[in-house]
């Protein structure tokens, strides 16, 4: 059975992988100019249309083309742009929770980076305050509908004293709600080694850990080689990208061990050239039956102009997916989720009280212990 698009923008949702300032609708980026009276960078003319305009990568774009690649760059600068302050940070992460309520989202876990938050003189803990203190706004004016918890990132050309200095705050605010810390941005040139001594701070920590991994390098075995350093020498929980995961037998069995979560991104794959073309290369199908708890997430959605309907829908096509596999892939999200039991069971329960009872047929369904 094909599921048609209503079934994509209308089930409920849960996701893993994306990131605040390229998740930032051009919508919402000018309201929050309008209102913190932010000039945009690499506008020709502060209007909301040339906004819109920016924010359009031509169809079919190849982001390996520097010019376009310029572009893609340049949409991060101009969201980022308005959230350099501590209200309109905050302001940012509401807007942003209620861009994924109205999408019906249960649960999402958004990524951003303290250190590009600091052009307006805040500190790297004001910066996580600020988001914290948004979502949280998002989750009560959703009538706790939409929870959506922190991960702090790493952006990886931080040097040695940021990156140190990231993970301490990260860590500061483990009690608080952030849930991972992250490490992100240019894999090609920073390699996940040089943030081993930032990860060990959380070792012995509650805070999880995910890297970005496996998406971007010099060789293709450069791309295994840094899953590899991701999982052992950062003990990574979880994987962003790991394109090559699925034909690395001894990465797959530590990943299958340690019920390590894996984020694929299939449609930012493809648009930024990470892989040829068709999504099968990522072989989710391959995943999926080895019982890998992998899960599908838009990564940069307002830069990409996707969602997650788009992402599922894609996937579906080009496996042949049905119901089955989307209740599996959102059911992994759930379960792997960093947030606490509590936290996940509300989840659940967002997801049993939402239209379509996506995962309530099944025998073991934690549902069933809730009453
Ligand atoms: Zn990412």
């Amino acid at each position: 059975m094909t599921l048609d698009r209503e079934f994509f923008e209308e089930m409920p949702k849960a996701e893993l992988h994306l990131h605040l300032d390229g998740a930032l609708k051009p919508k919402d980026i000018w309201a929050l100019a309008q209102k913190h009276r932010v000039t945009l960078p690499n506008l020709p003319e502060q209007t909301q249309d040339a906004l819109q305009r920016y924010y359009q990568l031509p169809k079919g774009v190849n982001l390996s083309d520097p010019e376009a690649f310029n572009r893609f760059l340049g949409m991060f600068k101009v969201a980022l742009s308005v959230m350099q302050t501590r209200t309109s940070l905050r302001d940012a992460a509401l807007a942003h929770v209620m861009d994924l309520h109205s999408r019906n989202y249960v649960y999402a876990e958004t990524r951003f980076a303290p250190q590009y938050h600091t052009e307006g003189g805040m500190s790297l803990e004001m910066a996580i305050q600020s988001v914290i203190e948004g979502l949280q706004l998002g989750y009560e004016r959703t009538r706790k509908e939409t929870l959506v918890k922190p991960i702090v990132c790493i952006g990886r050309e931080a040097n040695q004293e940021t990156s140190l200095a990231v993970a301490k705050a990260a860590l500061a605010f483990e009690q608080d709600g952030v849930v991972a810390l992250d490490l992100a941005c240019n894999e090609t040139l920073y390699p996940p080694e040089l943030h081993k001594p930032a990860f060990e701070l959380t070792f012995k920590s509650p805070l999880a850990r995910t890297v970005h991994a496996g998406e971007f390098a010099k060789t293709p075995e450069q791309r295994v080689q840094n899953v590899r350093t991701a999982l052992n020498d950062l003990k990574a929980d979880g994987l962003g990208h790991a394109i090559p995961l699925p034909g690395q037998a001894d990465l797959l069995a530590h990943v299958k061990r340690a019920a390590i979560r894996v984020e694929s991104c299939p449609l930012s794959n493809k648009i930024t050239r990470a892989i040829n073309g068709d999504l099968r290369e990522l072989a989710l199908d391959v995943l999926l039956k080895e019982g890998v708890l992998v899960t599908v997430n838009t990564d940069d959605p307002a830069i990409f102009g996707t969602s997650l309907a788009d992402v599922l829908q894609a996937v579906c096509r080009a496996y042949g997916f049905g119901k089955e596999e989307v209740r599996k892939l959102m059911r992994n999200a759930v379960e792997s989720a960093f947030c606490d039991h509590d936290e996940e069971m509300r989840a659940y329960f967002a997801f049993k009280h939402k239209g379509l009872h996506l995962l309530s047929d099944e025998p073991d369904n934690p549902f069933n212990q809730l009453g």
